[in-house]
């Protein structure tokens, strides 16, 4: 099992973990990008955003309720905060493990790219 995440999910490798349900884990990025800066990650080993299936599509609303949670817990739901789901090595993608990206704590740039 070479997935840095899947190693992440079953304690193989420690890691700040602020959420977990059946589905979902969520834990803080090794090197933030913002003050809040919490990776939300399907417990199934999913490449990538462009390989969901439809029978895995349900995962993606599962995984905005999580950031939304979060938001709120980490005090940034009324300021506002960001979403990002990078998908395949132009799109920036590193960990080939799905995960959205929760970030917030000071104000974003306005570029996407
Ligand atoms: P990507 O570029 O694939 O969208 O994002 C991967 C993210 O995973 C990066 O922000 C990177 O800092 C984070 N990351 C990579 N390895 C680890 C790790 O071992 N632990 C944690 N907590 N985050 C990691
Ligand atoms: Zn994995």
């Amino acid at each position: 099992m070479s997935c840095v995440f899947c190693q992440i999910i079953s304690g193989k490798i420690p890691s700040d973990i602020v959420y977990q349900d059946e589905e979902i884990t969520a834990f803080r990025d090794i090197e933030p990008q913002a003050p809040v800066h919490i990776l939300i990650v399907p417990k199934k080993h999913i490449g990538a955003l462009g390989d969901i299936s439809h029978e895995d599509a349900t995962i993606i609303g599962e995984m905005t309720l999580v950031a939304n949670k979060l938001a709120e817990q980490e005090g940034i739901s009324q300021r506002g905060y960001r979403v990002v789901v990078n998908s395949g090595p132009e799109g920036g993608q590193a960990v080939s493990h799905l995960h959205m990206h929760l970030l917030g704590g000071r104000q974003l740039s306005g570029q996407l790219g």
